[in-house]
């Protein structure tokens, strides 16, 4: 018997060897189980890091990491299933557009969502803006709803790929997250692991993103699409501008407003333009439309007929939720502070920090700065100058919704300094900026 060994392994990468499949498994049931320590998992990060993996590689990482903690069993629902997953972004509320307006068609959204960790908001924290709304729902709940009501989205079981909780929080202090390799296993583990057959992508690029350049995103895009078609799933992946948040809010009950809002038909800035899109692929791979422009009238048509509406309201009464919050906004939480963020200057909006933004309401108690932090869902900002709007000196750049006047006035001063405004107009940048299919 050939007996493997973890300094063997680390030694093959760092010299620009592939790993075999058995070894790869042998590394990922070693780390997760305790046998392989930190030090030497690191080690394999970096390695990783600099000489990359092949296709072969990489499918097989992500596969030894998928079955390494419960894999969700959804043969019991019946129709095509969707999952939709983003590489991270401010404001990010597309979830609670998407997922309804999909299951309003046909297609069934079984989603496994996370909570928030820093900057970045989370589906699960959102949700729970709604009072009494539960993400806490077993597997036996989880699966006869989406065969009733056609959509569930729950948190992550503590048990899901734990291969990659471990390596991700090792990753994340040692300098090894911009890997693609490894960011692909992370995010495809999990995908494969949720049970969907359709997968759509969103990919960011930008400042408030992993890939801040549009050739770095399309290589990533393309190295998930190709993992997930070897996995046997059908993805798309679309590259996106995350050079300001998405859309207006950013905070959770903020957030859940504004998706209400979209779902009403009401300007929502690029946010309908990506679950258009987003959309168009789930239901051309699910086999209900057969083009872009027929698929983008079925999802129009769900806005315009209130259908995504009622199966927000749905979700949120399966879950234990008051789907009349649905229909009046008052009944979701509301900070007791708003103040306006007057701008100094007068010109166009160059650029908003993303990255910034998110640690605004982060500090205002909207975001985690641990894992146990408790949050405020009520709190954040609403933008009220997007890139390239023109704005005048002394007109409101954005509200900050807090907690108190002095958390309130803290903010305010942040939110001011996330702005860029110069005197030329200023070109917005193409929101999506690429496919992979
Ligand atoms: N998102 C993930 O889930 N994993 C990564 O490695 C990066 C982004």
């Amino acid at each position: 018997m050939i007996v493997v060994r973890m300094t063997d392994l680390i030694a093959a990468k760092r010299d620009g060897k592939e790993l075999s499949t058995e070894e790869i498994a042998f590394m990922v049931n070693g780390f997760t189980a305790g046998s392989i320590p930190d030090y030497q998992m690191s080690a394999m990060c970096m390695a990783i890091l600099f000489r990359g993996m092949n296709d072969r590689e990489i499918l097989d990482l992500t596969l030894a990491m998928e079955s390494s903690g419960d894999v969700l069993d959804l043969s019991e629902i019946k129709g095509i299933k969707a999952d939709k997953h983003s590489t991270g972004g401010v404001g990010d509320k597309t979830t609670l557009v998407l997922c309804p307006m999909i299951a309003a068609l046909g297609v069934k959204f079984a989603k496994m969502s996370g909570r928030g960790l820093g900057h970045t908001g989370g589906t699960i924290d959102k949700l729970e803006s709604f009072p009494g709304f539960s993400t806490a729902v077993s597997e036996k709940q989880f699966i006869e709803n989406v065969n009733r009501i056609g959509i569930a989205i729950a948190g992550q079981t503590a048990n899901l790929v734990p291969a990659d909780k471990k390596m991700y929080a090792l990753r994340d202090v040692t300098g090894t997250v911009p890997s693609v390799p490894l960011i692909v296993s992370s995010i495809m583990s999990k995908k494969l692991a949720s049970g969907a057959d359709v997968i759509v992508l969103d990919v960011k690029c930008g400042e408030g993103s992993f890939m801040k350049t549009k050739g770095d995103a399309e290589m990533l895009a393309s190295q998930l699409v190709r993992v997930g078609r070897l996995a046997g799933k059908k993805v798309t992946a679309v590259i996106t501008d995350m050079d300001e948040p998405l859309g207006y809010a950013v905070g959770n009950a903020l957030e859940v407003k504004e998706a209400i809002a979209a779902l009403n038909g009401e300007k929502c800035g690029e946010l309908m333009n990506l679950c258009l899109t987003l959309g168009s692929y789930i239901l051309i791979d699910a086999g209900i439309a057969d083009s872009e422009d027929e698929a983008c009238s079925m999802l129009k048509g769900t806005i315009k007929e209130g259908s995504a509406l009622k199966k927000l309201a749905e979700l949120v009464e399966a879950q234990g939720g008051n789907p009349n919050a649905v229909y009046d906004i008052s009944l979701l939480p509301e900070a007791p502070v708003k103040l306006d963020v007057l701008s100094n200057s007068q010109g166009y909006v160059k650029h908003i920090a993303a990255e910034d933004i998110g640690l605004v309401s982060m500090h205002l108690g909207g975001g985690r700065i641990t894992k146990e932090s408790e949050i405020d869902l009520s709190v954040g900002v609403v933008l009220h100058k997007k890139v390239g709007d023109h704005v005048d000196a002394g007109e409101v750049l954005g509200t900050v919704h807090a907690a108190s006047e002095k958390s309130a006035a803290e903010a305010a001063d942040r939110l001011r300094s996330c702005y860029e405004i110069v005197s030329g107009r200023v070109r917005k940048k193409r929101f999506i900026k690429g496919i992979v299919r």
